[in-house]
């Protein structure tokens, strides 16, 4: 059986706990490795490497750490092939789907190249009389990020990027379900001119997140992942001095006005809540239409999309979407199924029961339609994360506003339509993080920055973007004045508080 191992101090660490978590190939149903659970000697281990080697690493001019961003990217983009393969392996999702993961990620070390400038400080010169101010980014020292499953190369690489960049060494703590790639980018750091211990994978469960979380010398934590676990890890990390951004969960709102280009409409939802097997915190599981009319029509044209959908292994470059993660996974989702059922929504199509020809035993589920979904309705209310999508019909613009506003998450929503105004008014009006106009995923630009809003995010920084660069580093604002004494003698002192009069 393949092992799967830390990555600490750059090296492969082989781990002494004796504990292990599958890894399974959710084509074949079969385990195909087996990762490492860490120790808490582990994790000190990795905190000690980062430490020491984060001194230097912050006095390195922040062109030549830019370097390391640049060399990584080529890496990436050299080892494409060979790391989609290993997260399509592992996650399930398809090859193509897979090269998104690692490419957006890689957009945001892109965006990391340019850390000299965005390290640039403020500066005041005469602030007061002889007096200048200026004010710099300072890096935090170890910082660590734990990471979902479901994006197992751009997740990481959100975090890690602008945190090294910054000048901060990282502890990763991936999912312990596809846990290889995360370690091969660690690999592909120190090749590109990352110092050893800048970058560290301890691989792990709740018991390593909670020891990360009351680590005296980590500094802050990024949490991407369930809500339930976003904002526990939120509280204790909070808790134990961290400056903490926990990400959660999502139920994405399509919401379709009577003017949309329905067959471009049709064409968006059926990629958006199909893809990854639905398994995307930026999928869009519900759908909107506004009006009867809207809504047979929207129906009509779903009806044979859906049918129309190849659900394969990962590898099958035809394929629409491959198999959940994990067996436990299906399971969910199936019960979710007949949960929608037994509460009274139309069971338009039912994707369970499925079995793919010579993968039997493969994690998969075909596309599952419902309609007239409900707000009070339990599968409405919580997060699915499979390939479902649930029809609520709405009666006007302003029900199908409140509904996503109303939600208790609200990290992502679309709004389908030709009509300008409508579309201002929602984006101005919807209680939610991120929206598309006419845009599917509203995912933002690397330049951007990425969170969502009430369960679907805790804490008050977003992901990557500005936001990333201000999250990985303090602000230190000195103010100076190099006053001349007179003979001797001193003539400036105040016992009041120096103001601006
Ligand atoms: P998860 O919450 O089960 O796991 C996330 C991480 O937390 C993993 O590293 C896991 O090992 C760790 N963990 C698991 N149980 C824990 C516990 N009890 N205490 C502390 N840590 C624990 O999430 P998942 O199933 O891997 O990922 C899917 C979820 O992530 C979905 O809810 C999805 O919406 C969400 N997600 C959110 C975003 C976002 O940016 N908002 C992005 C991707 C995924």
């Amino acid at each position: 059986m393949r092992p799967i191992e830390h990555f600490i101090g750059g090296q492969t660490v082989v781990g002494a706990s004796g504990r292990f978590g599958d890894v399974f190939d959710p084509n074949t149903g079969q385990v195909q490795a087996r990762v490492q659970l860490a120790t808490l000697s582990e994790l000190d281990r990795a905190v000690e490497n980062a430490a020491a080697a984060q001194k230097d690493w912050a006095k390195v001019n922040p062109q030549r750490r830019a370097r390391v961003m640049f060399e990584f990217k080529r890496l990436l983009e050299l080892h494409m092939d060979e790391l989609a393969h290993l997260l399509s392996s592992e996650h399930g999702k398809v090859i193509a789907d897979s090269k998104g993961d690692i490419q957006r990620g890689l957009e945001v070390i892109e965006f990391s190249c340019g850390i000299p400038h965005l390290l640039k400080g403020e500066y005041t010169q005469g602030a007061g009389p002889g007096i200048d101010v200026f004010s710099a980014r300072q890096a935090l020292g170890v910082v660590a990020g734990i990471t979902p499953f479901n994006f197992p190369a751009m997740i990481p690489m959100w975090m890690f990027g602008p945190a090294i960049a910054c000048g901060n060494a990282f502890i990763l703590k991936p999912s312990e379900r596809d846990p290889s790639v995360p370690v091969r980018l660690a690999e592909l750091m120190m090749e590109a001119g990352a110092p050893a211990g800048i970058l560290n994978v301890v691989q792990g469960d709740k018991d390593v997140v909670e020891a990360i979380l009351k680590h005296p010398t980590i500094k802050a934590v990024s949490f991407v992942g369930s809500s339930d676990i976003a904002q526990s890890v939120f509280a204790l990390g909070a808790a134990h001095g961290k400056r903490v951004q926990a990400m959660g969960g999502a139920k994405n709102h399509g919401v379709v006005l009577p003017d949309a280009d329905l067959d471009q409409t049709v064409a968006d939802l059926i990629g958006a809540a199909y893809g990854s097997a639905g398994e995307r915190c930026m999928a869009l599981p519900v759908v909107v239409p506004v009006g009867e009319e809207t809504a047979e029509r929207l129906r009509a044209k779903l009806l044979p999309a859906i049918a129309g959908l190849r659900v394969g292994v990962s590898t099958d470059a035809e394929a629409h979407y491959g198999p959940v993660v994990s067996a436990a996974h299906k399971a969910r989702i199936e019960s979710y199924i007949q949960m929608g059922a037994d509460e009274g929504a139309e069971l338009v199509v039912d994707g369970r029961g499925f079995a793919l020809q010579g993968h039997e035993a493969g994690f998969f589920l075909a596309p599952t339609l419902f309609d007239r979904v409900t707000a009070d309705m339990k599968t409405y209310q919580e997060e699915i994360f499979g390939p479902v999508l649930q029809i609520v019909r709405a009666a006007s613009f302003e029900e199908a506003l409140a509904l996503p506003s109303n939600h208790q998450y609200g990290n992502g929503v679309s709004i389908f339509t030709r009509n300008g105004d409508a579309a201002r008014e929602f984006a101005d009006q919807v209680e939610v993080g991120m929206v598309g106009i006419n845009v599917p995923i509203p995912v933002p630009v690397a330049y951007h920055s990425f969170g969502g809003w009430k369960r679907s995010g805790f804490g008050d920084l977003n992901q990557y973007g500005l936001d990333g660069v201000r999250f990985y580093t303090r602000t230190k604002t000195v103010t100076q004045r190099w006053p001349q004494s007179v003979g001797g003698t001193v003539t400036d002192q105040s016992f009041v508080i120096p103001t601006m009069r």
